[in-house]
């Protein structure tokens, strides 16, 4: 991030009763010679042996605080006094602050100089006593435009002015000079000064009375003890609902100018299901006083549970009717914020090794939750199409760690804030939850939110209970599964006889760094094929796996089943090892199979076997294809739908290899996704098909498409051209190097001038295929002094290198990696994690994977934990991805497409073009494509000599199919010249069907020679 620089600024004036009145500065005592020096190192982190000291003198601490809000637009103002208890004063004390400046300070109501490094200010053992102590501070520090601290944003549609706070985990210290730890709970009072049409929020109510000057003082009620990062303080002229329909007084806030597309209803109505389900479970009303919930500008991450004012990304907001996986993604953050009130504010980890604990049972309960209130009853498939997906994903890099881990300092919370931390340890509880029964659970967890209400917690505390409930030993459940990183692969290994099952095992395996093998308690299926010839669960067998090996007693005679499913139900966190044999039944049968939830499971396994280099990519693309043909389960067609978006991306990223297969199968997907979203029956499956189009589409004619949806030329039957689906046209337009961007951009600028609009245009701007305009915004995310603000950077490198681009990613890349030092010294973690990941997407080539290599040696001591985790991890999935290179079935071509592949690419995109024509009644299209085939340029006689060396007898019949090539087109071209559509069609069948397969088969025999060459 941009750090930007402290201003000083005499404050103040506008509160004389708060006015703290010094003499002179000589006459304060000073730091003093001895013992001044605390011992702890001026970063921007807290370490655990500093919290740990703190937390074992500190007791008993309040915060009363006053904020200035109207004095500066550039900085803020505030009078704090912490009082606590201290049960020694023989040594030195820190009080964390960031990036600030402290104007005056006294302690224990004697004036002294602040001993302040930018960090934290010491506190010498002589200005300290045992018992009461008191420490005032007057300071000023600078709105933050990176989303942390207390964020200042300015709306570019109306010019308003919003604020708002993101503490967690160690930004409240850039709030005010605090101790900022979790088990160091404080009750805070507040008092803000603000202009006079501002709400100000925070997590106690406030009333507010005129003040000076046009502002007003708001006075908040002292909090319950919570922790720092819980606390917040939220300002601006918001728009405002409310909702008193029940005990618990609701409020919503967003900005004014998107205050018309908030889903209102529809929010609170989310809440109150969810309060009462919350209430049920946990068996404890909801802990305070109100609850309001804030949707702010330029938010780093989906949500954050400030006590009883939590904050919500602007990207829960739509200009247009939200779709399923919108509302979905609404709920589960609306709930799993909700379910934090009690679980992580009311009951808090003592340290950030427990953060996964109160991210994935807040995971979890939402998951309930949503069974329980919302539409979206089958969540538990959704949590494994996705939620899992991600678990995996980050369970496999270089970088994994167990679910619980020793964190050291606060600067390494950005490695825990992952698909571990949420995802995979939401599946833990899931297995656990399995493993001591759902009412045990339920029990555990009410005992252990009722014993620690307004406390802070270890592991044990939570394990303590479930044993207790459930009248379990979990030690060594806990330490499997919370405190070794890494997952297990299930192999099913059966032996049959005569059609009749011999015996039937499942084999447990773990990854070689990571040898852990675990308890499972799994449902184990075994499919038969009934007579209607449908894959059925036959069978459905509860297991305990544990060790390497676990028998599965059959019953004699059983028929040998033709598939099993180790994870039936999806109760353990381990991934499935299809065989070969599997692969093959799941070809023809996959949409026989009944139960939806099954069908994602082995759909997804077949997705692993594909990315992994077992199979083609090109295979997985063609069954996903198959099963959409049948396919009517949303959570299905949803992971088809995004499976056929991943493949096709890294598709994209192993060309050449993929070459042969892309073209034909990118142009059913786009076909597919258009056709499907014109004709569905609902919106929500429009929008599913036309986001898929989207997010796939790069064929001449997927492209010319989206230009005709953009301009109004093409309609897609129900659908609402919204303003973000037109940032997106005109993002893939501009990635494909439309000729005339500067001039759409410019008027769609005009049409959409909202905040939105501004990212979505950087984000346009940065598509462009050109290395000089790559280099540039490079350069600019380089800058220390960037004044651009991380919302606006991270829509600049979301789009920089699109999965088509990797020839100028390459190109980029010395410079990338170059500037990582000098960056990871000054740069916010969240900035960090934003450019390694956008930047470094997979190049999958030995030059990429070398200078990858290379920038991990050679950095490795100068980056922090963040920039060198995602260092890692690019290094990692570049190393990958070249690796499944090999798997892609073609021909392997390097360096520059020779002449004849470019005769293929073409020959492709023109037919595409005759076809599309031809269904779109557009016969100038198909003569024009139609013509090019009959000019196509000639293989240089070089090669043709060659080509005729290898095909030897058989040159003239691949010859011949060259003529026939080139005549069908001069006649196809000549038919849609004369607007004979029909003798159109009858010439580009004979075309497909009588040559290109020829021509096709010598294509790979010709290509193979000049390999070799
Ligand atoms: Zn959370």
């Amino acid at each position: 991030m941009q750090r930007l620089i402290p201003r000083r600024l005499a404050f103040l004036a506008v509160m004389p009763a708060l006015l703290l009145l010094w003499s002179c500065q000589q006459d304060v005592p000073t730091a003093g010679d001895a013992g001044f020096d605390s011992g702890r190192a001026a970063v921007d982190a807290l370490d655990r042996d500093t919290a740990d000291a703190r937390k074992a003198r500190v007791s008993n601490l309040d915060y009363e605080v006053l904020i200035d809000l109207v004095s500066s637009e550039e900085e803020f103002s505030g009078d704090v006094t912490l009082r606590f208890n201290l049960a020694d004063a023989s040594t030195d004390l820190t009080i964390d602050f960031t990036g600030g400046s402290v104007i005056e300070m006294l302690v224990n109501d004697a004036q002294v100089v602040a001993n302040y490094n930018g960090y934290f200010i010491t506190i010498p053992a002589d200005q300290l006593q045992s018992g009461p102590n008191s420490v005032r501070i007057t300071y000023s520090h600078p709105y933050t435009g990176d989303g942390t601290g207390l964020h200042r944003f300015v709306d570019p549609e109306d010019g308003q002015t919003y604020l708002y706070t993101y503490l967690w985990p160690y930004y409240a210290n850039r709030l005010l000079p605090s101790f900022d730890q979790p088990n160091l709970k404080a009750m805070f009072a507040m008092k803000v000064l603000a202009p006079e049409d501002w709400t100000v929020v925070s997590m106690s109510p406030g009333s507010s009375e005129p003040a000076n000057n046009g502002s007003n003082l708001w006075t908040f009620g002292t909090t319950p003890k919570i922790s720092t990062y819980a606390f917040s303080l939220h300002a601006g002229p918001y728009a405002v609902w409310e909702d008193n329909s029940s005990d618990i007084p609701l409020r919503l806030f967003a900005r004014q100018s998107l205050a018309e597309y908030v889903a209102v209803d529809e929010w609170f109505e989310l809440t109150q299901g969810g309060m009462q389900f919350y209430g049920r479970y946990f068996d404890i009303p909801y802990p305070f006083e109100k609850y309001d919930q804030l949707i702010v500008p330029e938010f780093n991450i989906g949500g954050m549970e400030n006590a009883a004012a939590v904050t919500y990304t602007e990207g829960y907001v739509q200009r247009q009717e939200s779709d399923r996986a919108q509302r979905e993604s609404r709920a589960g953050t609306i709930l799993h914020e909700l379910a934090h009130m009690w679980f992580g504010d009311l009951v808090t980890h003592e340290w950030w090794n427990g953060m996964w604990l109160n991210e994935s049972f807040a995971t979890q309960m939402a998951a309930l939750a949503k069974i329980e209130a919302t539409e979206f009853d089958d969540t538990w498939h959704g949590f494994f199409t996705e939620g899992k997906k991600r678990a995996f994903q980050r369970d496999s890099r270089v970088t994994t760690h167990p679910i619980e881990q020793v964190v050291g300092a606060t600067d390494e919370f950005y490695m825990l804030f992952d698909g571990i931390t949420y995802q995979k340890g939401a599946s833990a509880l899931k297995q656990l939850q399995h493993l001591v029964g759902a009412e045990n659970y339920r029990l555990g967890v009410s005992a252990y939110l009722k014993e620690n209400s307004f406390g802070t917690t270890e592991l044990a505390d939570f394990i303590g209970h479930q044993e207790k409930s459930a009248n379990l030993y979990l030690g060594d459940w806990s330490d499997e599964w919370l405190l070794k990183p890494g997952f297990n692969t299930l192999t099913v290994e059966m032996a049959c006889e005569n059609e009749s099952l011999q015996s039937l095992a499942i084999i447990q395996s773990a990854p070689e760094d990571h040898p852990y093998l675990r308890m499972h308690r799994v449902d184990v299926a075994l499919y038969d094929i009934d007579n209607d010839g449908a894959l059925v669960a036959g069978d459905i067998v509860p297991v305990q796996i544990e060790g390497a090996r676990t028998e599965i007693a059959v019953s004699a005679g059983r028929a040998c089943p033709v598939l099993v499913n180790p994870n039936h139900n999806d109760w353990t966190f381990a991934k499935i090892a299809l065989r070969d044999e599997d692969a093959v039944v799941l070809r023809e049968q996959l949409g026989d199979i009944e139960d939806p939830m099954s069908r994602s499971i082995f759909l997804a396994a077949l997705l692993d076997k594909a990315m992994s280099g077992d199979m083609p990519i090109a295979d997985y693309v063609r069954q996903a294809l198959k099963l959409a043909d049948t396919e009517t389960n949303m959570r299905v067609l949803e992971q088809i739908t995004s499976s056929l978006a991943e493949a096709v991306d890294m598709m994209k990223r192993l060309r050449p290899e993929t070459d042969r297969a892309l073209p034909q199968l990118l142009d059913d997907i786009e076909a597919l996704g258009l056709r499907r979203s014109h004709f569905a029956q609902t919106q929500d499956l429009k929008h599913m098909w036309l986001n898929m189009f989207l997010n796939v589409v790069s064929s001449n004619a997927g492209v010319g498409t989206a230009r005709a949806i953009l301009d109004g030329r093409a309609e897609i039957d129900g659908i609402e051209v919204s303003p973000e689906i037109r940032w997106r046209l005109l993002t893939i337009l501009s990635r494909h190097g439309a000729s005339d961007i500067a001039e759409l951009l410019e008027m769609e600028l005009s049409r959409d001038s909202s905040d939105f609009g501004v990212r979505s245009a950087l984000s346009v701007r940065a598509a462009v295929p050109d290395a000089a305009v790559k280099e540039r915004w490079v350069r600019e995310l380089q800058d220390p002094q960037s004044a651009i603000g991380l919302a606006r950077q991270r829509a600049i490198m979301y789009e920089l290198f699109p999965a088509n681009q990797t020839n100028l990613q390459l190109k980029t890349l010395p410079i990338i990696l170059g500037a990582l030092p000098r960056m990871s010294a000054h740069a916010d973690p969240y900035f960090m994690r934003s450019y390694t990941e956008s930047l470094l997407t997979p190049m999958c080539r030995p030059e990429s994977n070398a200078q990858l290599k290379s920038a991990v040696n050679d950095y490795a001591g100068q980056l922090n934990p963040t920039a060198l985790r995602f260092l890692r991890e690019a290094h990692q999935a570049d190393v990958e991805c070249l690796s499944i290179r090999a798997a892609q079935p073609s021909v392997v071509l390097t360096g520059e497409p020779t002449a004849l592949q470019q005769i293929m690419q073409d020959l492709s995109d023109n037919l595409i073009e005759i076809s599309d024509g031809l269904l779109n009644h557009d016969l100038e299209l198909t003569a024009k494509g139609a013509m090019a085939i009959a000019e196509h340029p000639q293989i240089p006689p070089e090669q043709v000599q060659m080509v005729a060396k290898e095909l030897g007898p058989e040159m003239p019949v691949f010859k011949q199919f060259d003529v026939r090539v080139h005549n069908l087109a001069v006649e196809i071209n000549a038919a849609a010249t004369a607007g004979d559509r029909e003798a159109a069609v009858a010439g580009f069948h004979r075309l497909v069907d009588g040559c290109l397969a020829c021509h096709d088969a010598y294509k790979d025999r010709v290509a193979a020679v000049l390999r070799n060459d």
